[in-house]
């Protein structure tokens, strides 16, 4: 579902301790904000707009390199006044969908903003939210009551809206009061808040003892993800075939519109499979002429940079090669180095494997070759 969002990156967080404000501090090597951005743009957003401090709007191009579909605004002196001029610079229209979300809270994943959109529906606006484990008490210096946890929600961000009751509330909201969420803004206007099930990991980071324990999650919020390839030519003329980046004396040649070499195509299916992006063909149209012998090494190459660009990173590659000649022992060492080469793995994580097909079928009848490969790349969630 198309939609908006809306990233507040504004405050100060005086409470975290000293240093950069919060959302400029690096988590996992990254800073905290661009977390959340991705997140949203991996989640589908059309838009992002990013409200910073009006100082801090010029960092935002460097804190964002690489990222398209995202505006920085200047936020206000209170959360309410950024979130508006957020809000003020959305393009789109008033029944899109627009998420609010905290900058402070690195963790949102597409299942959360999955789970917003889904919830929305009829509703005014919907927020993940978690009951309160804790027995609740009130009091000053002792304890005067214990309060009822039923029906009590710790509510969390993002929030999701339509953008046009959102702005209509805001413009309602009373001056010189501060809402504590946006959901709150829509809900003095009379608006129906749906409860969407909250994750712990939706987490605001608060107090300096809040960044170390994301430091962890940040290594552990990434997940190994396997695709399979596989590649067939044909023989036809010629003194010598490519065959996993390496050139190999032969008495055919292979037959395609680019150097045939079914190994790196295979090998470039599988990591595309791996990140869910599309198969060779449509990143490399046969049709197209410039691809007309072109050396698949650079095939391989966008694909790892396309794995890269979301965030990943290639762990292993393995590759089998089906063909009865030429003999591919002799360059075994050769092959894996290249493609280690290509894939920027140490030649440990490379696996070049051979079979025949005992003369059975077109391997056998020598008619063409076959590739098949399997390659893991860890990605962030
Ligand atoms: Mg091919």
């Amino acid at each position: 579902m198309t939609f908006s969002a809306v990233v507040v990156a504004a405050g100060e967080g005086l409470r975290a301790g000293p240093g950069a404000p919060k959302a400029w501090r690096l988590l996992g090597g990254r800073p905290i904000l661009r977390w959340s951005v991705e997140a949203l743009l991996a989640a589908d957003a059309d838009q992002v707009v990013v409200v910073a401090a009006p100082e801090r709007l010029d960092g935002l191009g460097e804190a964002l390199a690489g990222l398209d579909r995202w505006t920085g605004v200047a936020g206000g002196a209170h959360r309410a006044a950024s979130v508006q001029a957020g809000l003020a610079a959305l393009a789109g229209e008033a029944h899109l969908p627009v998420l609010v979300h905290d900058a402070a809270r690195p963790f949102v994943a597409k299942a959360h903003v999955e789970r917003l959109l889904a919830a929305l529906g009829d509703a005014d606006g919907a927020v993940p939210a978690l009951p309160v484990p804790d027995t609740l008490k009130r009091g000053r210096d002792v304890v005067e009551a214990t309060v009822s946890r039923d029906g009590l929600w710790r509510a969390q961000t993002p929030q999701a809206f339509r953008l046009g009751r959102l702005r209509e509330a805001y413009a309602a909201w009373p001056a010189g009061e501060e809402p504590t969420d946006d959901a709150g803004v829509v809900e003095r206007t009379g608006g129906r808040i749906a409860l969407v099930d909250g994750d712990p990991l939706l987490m605001k980071l608060t107090y300096p003892e809040d960044f170390a324990m994301a430091e962890q999650l940040a290594g552990g919020r990434r997940i190994a993800r396997t695709g399979f390839g596989v590649d067939a030519h044909r023989f036809g003329p010629g003194d010598a075939v490519w065959l996993a980046g390496v050139r190999i004396a032969h008495d055919h040649g292979l037959v395609g519109h680019s150097d045939a070499d079914a190994g790196l195509h295979a090998l470039t299916d599988a990591l595309l499979g791996a990140i869910a992006q599309g198969d060779i063909g449509q990143h490399f149209p046969p049709s197209d002429p410039q691809w007309k012998g072109a050396s698949s090494d650079r095939f391989l190459a966008h694909a790892v940079g396309l794995a890269q660009a979301g965030g990943g990173q290639v762990l292993s590659a393995d590759l089998t090669l089906i063909c009865e000649r030429p003999k591919i022992g002799p360059h075994r060492e050769a092959m894996r180095a290249r493609i280690a080469e290509i894939m920027g793995l140490p030649l440990d994580r490379v696996s070049v494997k051979a079979t025949t097909t005992e003369g059975m079928g077109f391997t056998g009848r020598e008619e063409g070759l076959m590739a098949q490969a399997v390659v893991t790349v860890e990605t962030p969630i």
